[in-house]
């Protein structure tokens, strides 16, 4: 029996739904909260999963975002494994539908849906070992494969994709990075910082291939046995792991008749959809760039900090509280020992200013656009991201001309924009 409309439910327990649920509750939200997830596991930190978790230095229990006991503590009722399929709703709440047959209903509704690993669509994509990485299922079979592996191609330079070769690499895996483009992580970062990482992983052994697409797969008895790229060289492969980016998950959205595009569910500032009462947020959503001093348009972006920010939004307006999502974005990628931490957008800068030696693998690459810092991008440079981002926070920039200076701590050449 289906049970009465109220209450909220998020569809989605991931990074995005679990902060939208502990926001609600924090600003005060006593009624009925549902959080339902298709994954068999309850919220877990994603991020680990292609870092130390893989490799095997993390266990599994403190993967997990909150304690066995929360969720009936906060008088959450944690949905796992059950996919939610079909969603009616007006503007006073309504009924979904989960692929076991349970019926939720609600007052209000939010979308924390994530994003999906693309495909690849090539000869042999089929293959048994040809795998991608966004769940904890797949971390589990793709660190098992890695042990029994020598050869490994990872299709793709993107950050999961380096962060999986670095991994593999340092389980003892021959390890080619395979991307299209002529830039590892291009879309995201300076040129500066994508050609320290490909000389990084080139130190560490890692053979990078940029320029070069992905032919075809060859296998014997149904697995895979090598990459043929599209200049033709063949790489030695017993996994290949496909890394070339995750499609936002908008089905439920489209369905409910709300704005959607290839860049995911359409939110605005409040994190609020095209029918004025649903909300999204996190990898799912794309939606005004939150970076005030970052370039405008719609902007999708797939980060923790992101996915709280957003959610935290998203509570407020439910709760029918004014709220608008204006965080500066950050990021962080440890690739092997390498810690990279980002403050900003480095999108539309004019200028790039190096502090440090990227040699010492210990720098950071501040991006300027109009004269102002718009981004701090540093490896194994903690003190000038806390200051950068700090700085950005607080509306401050620096003089372009004195910030290679590292006789001065970053925080101390932070002026006024
Ligand atoms: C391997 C890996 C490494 C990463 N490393 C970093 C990093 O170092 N730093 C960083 O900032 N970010 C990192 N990220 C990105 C970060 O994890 C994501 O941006 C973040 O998890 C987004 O949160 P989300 O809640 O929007 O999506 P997700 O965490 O993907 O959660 C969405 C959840 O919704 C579920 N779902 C979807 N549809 C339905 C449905 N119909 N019914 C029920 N459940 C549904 C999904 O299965 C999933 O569990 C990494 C991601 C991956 C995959």
């Amino acid at each position: 029996m289906a049970s009465a409309p109220s209450g909220t439910l998020v569809v989605g327990a991931g990074q995005a739904g679990l902060s939208l649920v502990t926001r609600l509750r924090d600003l005060g939200d006593d009624q009925a909260i549902t959080l339902a997830g298709d994954e068999p596991a309850p919220p877990y930190e994603r991020p680990l999963l292609s870092k130390t978790y893989l490799r095997g230095e993390h266990d599994r229990s403190s993967l997990f975002l909150r304690e066995p006991g929360w969720f009936e503590a906060q008088q959450i009722d944690l949905v796992t494994g059950d996919e939610v399929v079909a969603i009616d709703r007006d503007a006073a709440g309504g009924t979904a539908r989960t692929a076991s047959g349970r019926s939720i209903g609600f007052a209000r509704l939010a979308l924390t849906t994530g994003a999906a690993s693309r495909p690849i669509v090539v000869e042999g994509a089929d293959l048994d070992g040809v795998v991608s990485l966004r769940s904890l299922t797949e971390s589990d079979d793709l660190a098992r494969r890695l042990r029994a592996a020598r050869d490994v191609v990872v299709v793709g330079g993107g950050f999961i994709g380096l962060e999986v070769a670095a991994s593999a690499q340092a389980l003892g895996c021959r390890v080619t990075v395979v991307e299209l483009t002529e830039h590892l992580m291009g879309r995201a970062v300076t040129p500066e910082l994508s050609r320290f990482y490909r000389d990084a992983h080139e130190r560490r052994g890692t053979t990078v291939v940029l320029g070069t697409g992905l032919a075809r797969l060859d296998g014997r008895d149904g697995a895979v046995t090598a990459a043929v790229l599209t200049d033709g060289t063949l790489v030695a492969a017993d996994v290949v792991v496909v890394g070339v980016g995750a499609a936002p998950r908008t089905r439920l959205a489209s369905r409910l008749g709300l704005d959607v595009n290839p860049q995911g569910i359409v939110v605005d500032r409040q994190a609020r959809t095209s029918d004025g009462v649903t909300v999204a947020a996190g990898d799912c959503a794309v939606g005004p760039n939150p970076f005030l001093r970052g370039l405008t348009g719609p902007t999708r972006l797939e980060s923790v900090a992101h996915a709280d920010d957003q959610s935290r939004t998203a509570a407020a307006t439910l709760l029918g509280q004014n709220a608008a999502y204006d965080a500066v974005p950050w990021f962080w990628s440890d690739q092997g020992e390498l810690r990279l931490q980002i403050a900003g957008l480095s999108m539309g800068a004019d200028l790039s200013v190096l502090r440090g030696d990227p040699a010492s693998e210990t720098f950071s690459v501040l991006s300027f656009r109009g004269g102002l810092l718009i981004a701090a991008e540093c490896v194994g440079a903690s003190a000038d991201y806390v200051a950068a981002k700090r700085g950005l926070e607080k509306g401050m920039t620096v003089d372009p001309d004195a910030a290679a200076d590292l006789t001065v701590p970053l925080k101390r050449l932070l002026v006024p924009a």
